[in-house]
């Protein structure tokens, strides 16, 4: 036993379990059929594998040491070509007898019995001698070998035994080829499965570049492709953006870019990736001369064939993708091109959610700026009203105190003061809209006593709740209810709850205020209730209450004076402090205004 293997690559050092079972089999039939019919002790079969190259054993048959010892065994293709040099050569055998064996080389490769020549004729088979089949496929490229050992009759084979040996060659070639082929389109699978859940995965993000950016490692090395590209059309069918492989812009000629685009078109019909190399006919959607002029600008390029896949969901076709293989590189299977398609489904949908998604940012986008152009203008004009006014009033009350009018214009002049006045509240209402509706502007929040709140609102109120002769009910605890926001417009929130159920409640009616902390269920929040027993709001009014100028449309909330401005300064000031506005009422019964703010 002096010949010796190269260590085996650890991965498959035990049984050669990467093909299937019914390759393996049909190569050991193969292996106990040289040793039962053709007479040797000893039969290996094994393939080539990796790259550099070596033997791997698939099958041995015979003496069962010698198959626990070289099942398994992986030796360099390298060394076995230098023997193989020395060789006769018998048909598809090849024979180097023990003399031509350079000692060190020898024993570095296959596996030596442990017997001695029966003889000393010339014929007498030698331990050393080394009897083997090299297996090449129709390309000219050895696949695998097979190997014998032990004549049974202690000779070396004769014209008769080479010719069953060389049937039985014949026979492990094919088998061998059909096995590696076998592999090569699982490896394929495998890797195009893996390669589709990255995909998949990276579809659930919403921007295309994002996707391509994710999945294009996993595509490449699944696929064994040298780059990708991917071009996605517009909704009017114009071109949108092409991403390579590494992210760079791909300058296609317009040419290419919209026979690509046709062609996507037509492969999304017929649900098909195909093909474009110089091994295989055109596609029908492709002229000889597109074909041509295709395959000339990616020789340009250093790319031999491309895999090219439309990309689509339901009837509609959105891009196409497109893996390169450079010259030398395999062919590709058609099982990588069904996988392929499966992925334009998987990336058809993602484009279409990225389009959703973009339409939708758009519309909110121009939502947001028109928004901000009425707020712009409210702000504006209120300003610009504003110093105006000031300066009729002071001329109005300047008059109004000068001695030598007479009753009738003092009395006008009271009117147009009073006038003026409302003016002025409803230019502070829009002046304060627009303040707490603006997002740049924002409140620094600070703890915010409502106990102290309440009590400032009321003293304001009380003189127009006596004129009506309300109860005015107020209830706080007595240790402080801390909120934390802006103390100004905390206080304009319960200045403007408190008037509006004083204003729309009738004479003689009733007005409660509380404070609390919210409860067990909000632990963090405070809450600030106004309700009344007054004209309460019906429910179709109450699904619009808060929206800028609306007043109900109950004539007796109508004939109170107001600017429909109170509740959605509310509103907004509540949702700029993270807060919860509650409304319940009942028409003819009252309502109740519930303010969740945060705890300080
Ligand atoms: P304004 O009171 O200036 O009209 P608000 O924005 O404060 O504007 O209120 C909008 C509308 O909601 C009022 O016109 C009124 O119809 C109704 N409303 C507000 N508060 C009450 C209340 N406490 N009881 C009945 N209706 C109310």
């Amino acid at each position: 036993m002096d010949r010796e293997t190269a260590p085996a690559p650890p991965e498959t050092s035990a049984q050669a379990a990467w093909s299937d079972a019914a390759s393996r089999e049909a190569i050991q039939l193969i292996a106990d059929g040289v040793t039962r019919v053709a007479g040797f002790g000893i039969a290996a079969i094994s393939v080539v594998r990796g790259d550099p190259g070596y033997l791997e054993v698939m099958a041995v048959a015979g003496s069962e040491t010698a198959r626990e010892e070289l099942k398994g065994r992986h030796t360099p293709i390298e060394q076995l070509t230098q023997e193989l040099e020395k060789a006769d050569d018998w048909g598809l055998l090849r024979f180097v007898p023990h003399e031509r064996l350079e000692p060190g080389l020898g024993e570095t490769w296959g596996w030596v019995p442990d017997v001695d020549p029966i003889d000393d004729s010339p014929d007498a088979w030698h331990p050393m001698d080394l009897l083997i089949a090299p297996l090449y496929d129709d390309t000219g490229r050895m696949r695998g070998t097979l190997a014998m050992d032990l004549p049974v009759d202690g000779r070396r084979p004769g014209e008769a035994q080479r010719a069953v040996l060389d049937a039985y060659a014949e026979q492990a070639r094919q088998a061998v080829i059909v096995a590696l082929e076998r592999q090569a389109l699982a490896d394929q699978v495998r890797m195009g499965e893996a390669a589709r859940r990255i995909v998949r995965k990276a579809t659930a993000q919403l921007s295309l570049e994002r996707i391509v950016a994710d999945s294009r490692e996993a595509m490449i090395e699944g696929f064994r492709a040298a780059g990708m590209w991917l071009q996605t059309f517009d909704d009017v069918g114009g071109r949108g953006a092409i991403y390579s492989a590494d992210g760079s812009v791909i300058e296609l000629t317009p040419e290419l870019v919209s026979i690509a685009e046709t062609a996507a078109r037509r492969a999304w019909e017929i649900q098909e990736a195909s093909v474009v190399a110089p091994y295989v006919p055109f596609g029908d959607w492709l002229t000889p001369e597109q074909g041509e002029m295709i395959l000339a600008y990616l020789a340009s390029i250093g790319i031999e064939s491309i895999l090219f896949t439309p990309l689509g969901a339901g009837p509609q076709c959105l891009g196409n993708l497109v893996l390169t293989r450079a010259f030398g590189a395999p062919e590709w299977s058609a099982a990588e091109a069904t996988m392929a398609l499966d992925i334009g489904h998987d990336l058809g949908r993602a484009i279409l959610n990225a389009r959703t998604f973009e339409r939708e940012h758009k519309l909110v986008e121009e939502l947001q700026e028109l928004d901000a152009y009425k707020s712009q203008l409210i702000a504006t004009v209120a300003h610009e009203l504003k110093n105006p006014l000031t300066s009729v009033m002071g001329h109005l009350e300047m008059l109004e105190s000068s001695p030598d009018l007479n009753g009738t214009t003092l009395s006008s002049l009271h009117v147009m003061d009073r006038g003026a006045r409302r003016m002025v509240r409803v230019i502070d209402d829009l002046l304060l809209l627009s303040k707490v509706g603006d997002p740049e502007n924002r409140i620094i929040a600070a703890p915010v006593d409502l106990h102290r709140v309440v009590d400032d609102v009321i003293d304001l109120t009380m003189v127009a709740a006596q004129q009506k002769r309300l109860e005015l009910k107020v209830d706080v605890p007595d240790q402080a209810v801390l909120a934390l926001g802006d103390a100004e417009e905390i206080d304009r929130v319960c200045a403007n709850l408190v008037s509006n159920a004083v204003k729309y409640t009738p004479a003689d009616g009733s007005v409660s205020v509380s404070v609390e902390m919210a409860g067990s269920e909000h632990p963090d929040q405070v809450v600030l209730t106004v309700s009344d027993a007054g004209i309460g709001i019906s429910q179709s009014d109450l699904e619009r209450l808060g929206t800028e100028f609306f007043r109900s449309s109950n004539p007796a909330a109508v004939a109170q004076p107001g600017t429909g401005l109170g509740l959605a300064i509310v509103r907004r000031i509540v949702e700029r402090h993270h807060g919860r506005l509650e409304i319940s009422s009942e028409l003819g019964k009252g309502s109740t205004f519930r303010v969740f703010l945060p705890a300080a």
